[in-house]
């Protein structure tokens, strides 16, 4: 695969991504999560939960609003530094971004007034390029009645600034003791000005970020456990070792606050490695611009040392999106043709290899025929079953066909009723990866498919 375009299709085909407003002609990079889109992110979100909380002593969770008092984003220095340097051309009016244009050439960045080198032109045209122009990624909105400055905010840029600002609600409520993490999925905004690459860049996004707060100095062993965490975290949902790797930023990439900071990067086929995850080491730099702009304490007061700090922080940041574009593109596999699914006419088939946890639906049940004692045992089989999972009930076309269907949406197993069913009380399950049929007692098949899962 060198292209999205297999992913793209699968996912519009099978109801997991659509394009957002299609009818209206689509909004440039929004997407629509389809009913087995919907399931795969939460699943997604809810291992990654699951892993960062749930698994924990020392993390718990929260769930703060995107909507947040305009001083939050001074303090965080969006507002002053979370811009793009833009360039216009003058002549067919198609908008650049400076840094890359510079990037390609291989030029040092310049965007003091003035100081753009005219020998730059337009890619596109060759035209003129306007003067560098410093343009705010932050989505502004008004709340309230009257549009005014007084009454302007923003959609949050990031999730972690409402785990800061409430660093001591948290951690007085909770009676949480040094070091704790504060974990949180949620929406963030940025009006990216090259967004792309399907939904690995797109302008409204989910984050699943954690916060860690630790005494001064003792952030190291935690940004290394972390970082080994959250790459054994991609490793343990079946993403391919060597589609995987760590990128330590260097120096000059690192913000003028951060210690060290490195990108889990994913191997994607249109564009190569690019990041998939963060992990950062942010000193006291957000703790401590809160307390400079609201002028309220967050100090935590450590009881065993008698001392009072301002705690630094270890950051693990994932995308919700990103890492579900990931896990749709590792699982993809095309084979020979294998369900038996003589109507088609093809040689090759998809088969969604997704982790079972990560699968949309974990059990097809099938009833070999319409008749009415075979649908009626698939339904009461369906009815235990779904007190547990996602399941989805299939009666219509070939039973080649609808493995078939089942194989592109990674559905790891499937219940086959038959006409013996009746007899003997058992069910054939056909097992999505190694194709093993297998007949179980139709009593014991939701304790089969339970062991199953915890491979
Ligand atoms: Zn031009």
């Amino acid at each position: 695969m060198k292209s999205l375009e297999p992913i793209v299709s699968l996912a519009k085909r099978r109801g997991f991504i659509f394009q957002s407003s299609e009818i209206y002609g689509g909004l440039s990079s929004c997407y629509d999560y389809g009913p087995l889109g919907v399931e795969l992110k939460n699943n997604v979100k809810r291992m990654w939960w699951k892993a960062m909380v749930q698994d924990r002593d020392d993390v718990v969770g929260l769930d703060s609003a995107i909507l947040m008092h305009p001083k939050t984003w001074e303090a965080s220095g969006h507002v002053e530094g979370f811009t793009d340097p833009l360039v216009d051309c003058k002549v067919c009016k198609k908008r650049w971004r400076a840094d890359h244009l510079l990037e390609a050439k291989g030029m040092k960045p310049d965007f003091r007034p003035g100081a753009w080198d005219k020998s730059v032109v337009c890619p596109s045209c060759g035209g003129e390029l306007t003067d560098v122009r410093k343009f705010n990624l932050m989505f502004k909105t008004f709340m309230g009645a009257v549009e005014d400055d007084a009454s302007q905010i923003y959609l949050r840029p990031e999730t972690c600034q409402g785990i800061y600002v409430n660093f001591l609600n948290v951690q007085q409520s909770m009676r949480l003791k040094m070091p704790f993490g504060i974990a949180q999925v949620g929406k963030a905004f940025r009006n990216e000005i090259t967004p792309g690459h399907f939904t690995f860049r797109t302008r409204e996004f989910e984050q699943m970020e954690q916060q860690f707060f630790v005494a001064p100095g003792e952030t190291g062993p935690y940004f290394e456990d972390w970082k080994a965490r959250r790459m054994q975290w991609y490793l343990d949902l079946g993403i391919k070792k060597d589609h995987l790797r760590f990128r330590d930023h260097e120096g000059h990439e690192l913000a003028h606050y951060a210690k060290a900071a490195a990108d889990i990067e994913y191997l994607y086929p249109d564009q190569g490695f690019k990041e998939l995850a963060g992990i950062h080491d942010r000193g006291n730099w957000d703790l401590s611009r809160h307390q400079e702009f609201s002028g309220q304490s967050l100090e935590y007061f450590d009881p065993e040392k008698g001392e009072r700090y301002t705690p630094h922080i270890v950051e693990t940041s994932d995308g919700a999106d990103r890492a579900t574009l990931a896990f749709l593109i590792d699982a993809y596999q095309e084979v020979e043709a294998r369900s038996g699914d003589d109507d088609a006419k093809h040689e090759k088939e998809v088969v969604l290899r997704l982790h079972k946890q990560l699968a949309p639906i974990k059990a097809a049940i099938l009833p070999l025929s319409k008749k009415e004692p075979l649908q009626q045992l698939a339904k009461d089989i369906q009815k235990t079953l779904r007190a547990t999972w996602m399941t989805q009930y299939d009666e219509t076309g070939s039973i080649g066909k609808r493995y078939r269907r089942q194989d592109e949406t990674g559905t790891p197993f499937c219940v086959t009723v038959d006409f013996d069913s009746l007899e003997d009380k058992k069910v054939t399950v056909r097992d999505r990866d190694t194709m093993e049929q297998e007949r179980v007692a139709v009593e014991e098949l939701e304790a089969y498919i339970k062991e199953k899962m915890k491979v």
